[in-house]
Formats: C-alpha cells, sequence, structure tokens
C-alpha cells in the first residue's frame, strides 16, 4: 500500500462495524455480557473463540464492535495479520516481551530501547528465568555471535526515541528469522503510517499510540500488531492475562487515526523550520534526526520509511551543556517540560540516554524537542528565548 492509499484507508478503514445503523463512524459499544440465542449458540461462539475466527464474541474481554473498528485499520495499515489494543505502550511492550519467552530463554534488546522497556528486561524477566543481553543498535554481523541457542525475542526500536538511531531492520529481521528467533519492533516513531516492519521481515510491530495515533495527549494506549505465524501466542498470552481496552480508548484511538496523516504533515514541517533555525545556531553541535540528510541513519531510513514524524534531539557543544542547558530548558514558555511526544502540544526536554550509541558522549547536553501543532513562528521565538538565556549563563561565567 502506498501512502496515498493509506491515508484513504485512515478515512475508510475500520467503518465495517458501522453498517448497521448508518453513521459514519462505528458505536461505543459497552459490555461484558453476551446474551446467547440457544445453547448452541453458545456452543458455537466458543468454538469460534477457540479456533480463532472472526465474528460476534461470547464475552465482553474478547472485543466488541469499536474495537475490531480500531484492530482491523491498524492491521490493514502495519500490513498484519490481527491487532489488539492494551491499556500502554509500556504494556503492549512487555506483554509482547512475555508472550515469546519462557523460563531459560534468552532475549536480545536494542541498546536504543524505550526506558522503561529496557527497565522491564532487566527487573522483571529475570525473575521469571529469562535472561537479557543488550546489543548496540547499528550493529550489524557482530549481532550474529550475540545471538545463543536459547534466544527467543530480537527486540528493535527504530530510530531509538532519545538518541535516534536507525536499525538495518531487513538485515537484522533475516539474522533472526535464520535461528527462529521472534522479531520485534517497537514502531512508536515512524506511525503506521510510514514504517511497516513486517514488510521488512519483522514479526510483531508495537506503538505507544499514547504518542501520534491518539495525538492529542488525553490518554494512554498501545497497540500490538502480528504476523499470522505469532499471533497464536500472542492471543493466548493477551486472554490468559485478560488485556484489553475500554470502548471509549478503542474509539478516541480510531479518531485520532483518522486525522494522523495531516497532523504528520505539519508535525514534520514544524520540526524541519525549527531544526533549520537550530542548525543555524553556534552553540549547536548537531540535530539527530534521520530525515536530515547529514544524518548517519539517513540512507536506511529514505530506504525503508516514507516519511518522518516531529520528535527529533539535539546536541549542544560541550561548553553549552550541563546547567546552560537547563538555563535554556526553563526559560522557554510556549514549549511544554513534560514527558510523552506526538501530541498537539510542542515539549521541550533534556534527555540522558542510559546507554545507547554515544550517549556518554552526549551526557548533559542533548535535548528533545516534539514539534506540536503551534504556529512555527512562535516557537522559534521561543526557542530563541531559550537560547538568550543560555547565552546569558555564559556572560555570567
Ligand atoms: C512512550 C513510549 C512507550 C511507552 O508508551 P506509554 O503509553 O507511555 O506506556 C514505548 N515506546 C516508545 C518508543 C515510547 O516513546
Amino acid at each position: 500500500m502506498t501512502d496515498g492509499k493509506r491515508d484513504t484507508r485512515l478515512t475508510h478503514g475500520g467503518r465495517a462495524s458501522a453498517a448497521d445503523h448508518d453513521f459514519v463512524n462505528p458505536p461505543i459499544v459497552r459490555g461484558s455480557t453476551v446474551l446467547h440465542s440457544s445453547v448452541a449458540d453458545m456452543r458455537e461462539r466458543s468454538r469460534r473463540y477457540r479456533s480463532d475466527e472472526p465474528g460476534p464474541v461470547n464475552y465482553g474481554l474478547y472485543g466488541t464492535a469499536t474495537h475490531y473498528a480500531l484492530f482491523d485499520l491498524l492491521s490493514e495499515l502495519e500490513g498484519g495479520y490481527r491487532s489488539w489494543a492494551v491499556p500502554s505502550g509500556l504494556t503492549a511492550c512487555t506483554m509482547t516481551m512475555l508472550a515469546f519467552v519462557r523460563a531459560g530463554d534468552h532475549v536480545l534488546v536494542t541498546d536504543s530501547a524505550y526506558g522503561p522497556t529496557r527497565r522491564f528486561c532487566i527487573d522483571m524477566l529475570p525473575r521469571y528465568g529469562v535472561q537479557c543481553s543488550f546489543y548496540a543498535p547499528t550493529a550489524g554481523e557482530e549481532l550474529e555471535s550475540m545471538f545463543r541457542p536459547d534466544t527467543k525475542v530480537l527486540w528493535l526500536e527504530t530510530p531509538g526515541s532519545l538518541t535516534f538511531e536507525m536499525q538495518d531492520v531487513p538485515r537484522l529481521a533475516a539474522l533472526a528469522h535464520a535461528r527462529g528467533v521472534v522479531t520485534v519492533a517497537d514502531n512508536t516513531w515512524a506511525t503506521p503510517l510510514y514504517f511497516q516492519p513486517l514488510a521488512c521481515g519483522v514479526d510483531v510491530s508495537v506503538h505507544a499510540a499514547t504518542k501520534y495515533i491518539c495525538g492529542h495527549s488525553d490518554m494512554l494506549m498501545g497497540t500490538i500488531t502480528c504476523n499470522e505465524a505469532t499471533w497464536p501466542s500472542m492471543r493466548e498470552t493477551l486472554f490468559n492475562f485478560g488485556l484489553i481496552v475500554s470502548p471509549e480508548d478503542a474509539y478516541v484511538a480510531l479518531r485520532g487515526l483518522r486525522t494522523l496523516g495531516v497532523r504528520l504533515r505539519q508535525h514534520r514541517a514544524t520540526a524541519e523550520r525549527l531544526i533549520e533555525w537550530l542548525l543555524a545556531q553556534h552553540e549547536v553541535e548537531r540535530v539527530l534526526y534521520p530525515a536530515l540528510p547529514s544524518d548517519p541513519g539517513h540512507s536506511i531510513w529514505q530506504r525503508d520509511m516514507s516519511g518522518a514524524s516531529g520528535l527529533f534531539g539535539i546536541v549542544l557543544k560541550p561548553a553549552a551543556g550541563g546547567a546552560r542547558l537547563d538555563a535554556l530548558v526553563d526559560a522557554v514558555r510556549l514549549f511544554g517540560r513534560g514527558y510523552s511526544w506526538g501530541g498537539h502540544e510542542s515539549l521541550l526536554i533534556p534527555v540522558f540516554p542510559e546507554r545507547s550509541v554515544g550517549a556518554s558522549a552526549y551526557h548533559g547536553r542533548l535535548f528533545r524537542i516534539s514539534a506540536g501543532l503551534e504556529d512555527v513562528d512562535d516557537l522559534i521565538a521561543d526557542l530563541q528565548l531559550g537560547f538568550s538565556a543560555l547565552r546569558a549563563t555564559e556572560t555570567q561565567r
């Protein structure tokens, strides 16, 4: 599917269940109990449940028409077999990890992985007898020697959401596939519009839908899209843990998807104007954004992705870091100092990556911007305030 076709699907997909009442959008169906017409109907729905056939379910935990409108559209955009939604992006990451491991197994996780995903691997997986090794996000052939006979999952995140390294997904997925290892990609930065990991050999694509999919900083959600081979294990894990989101949340995520295309084009246009301004400031050493021709991951981005979102990193020159960066961050008025990203409002925070390419070298001089939907000239004026404050710290010294 091309991006144009995907744009059309954003509007027309996920509508099947609306047909009943002729409204454009699906109803919000709330429900736990489903009433069956007969014992035969109970048996039939149970059989369908066990054999994973689409159609009316026998209990609310397995999703309503509202949920399936969202799940079907996600599967279509990602080129996947089935999708599901869980209460946060982190739940999507942790449940996906758990779906493919058991005691005695090992997982390989990129050093650029989202911090709390990384912490789950370090703090929680060992409790269940699962070991974890981290690898450099830009690793190529070196990764081959890190696979062990008991490795079950290869975890990717491309680009990393703090340090923005692009990963060579087709190559890494092929290494994993040759060993029967399940490959999972955290695809939050590129969204289902600009990257389809499954088409590059990945088995499962996860999103913090909290970010661009929902897009308005008003809810938390994670989504999981599987290929046909991995869905049975994923489904078993989700259903045994009893995980689903409310129909209201599913509806809000579906509504977010409707405007994803236009929002992303604006987020990127604003990001590019801000980057141009930032690169002209003498305190800025470099900008981390794969869509920039000077970015080390640019050629991979150009090959694999069809667009860019509005989240990027800025590395200051060594003399401008530390308390001077704090002064910059404290001085802005329009940019919010807050976690998360992908909402309508611009955010600017200092970031301290634990480990990744260049992470220690960046220490104290890396900040991250999520370009929102405000007027870009107002945002540049606000950055000017930040840089004036940073410069004022120099004259004080
Ligand atoms: C935010 C984020 C998550 C977690 O999402 P939450 O909904 O905040 O739990 C996972 N991966 C990435 C890349 C993220 O940025």
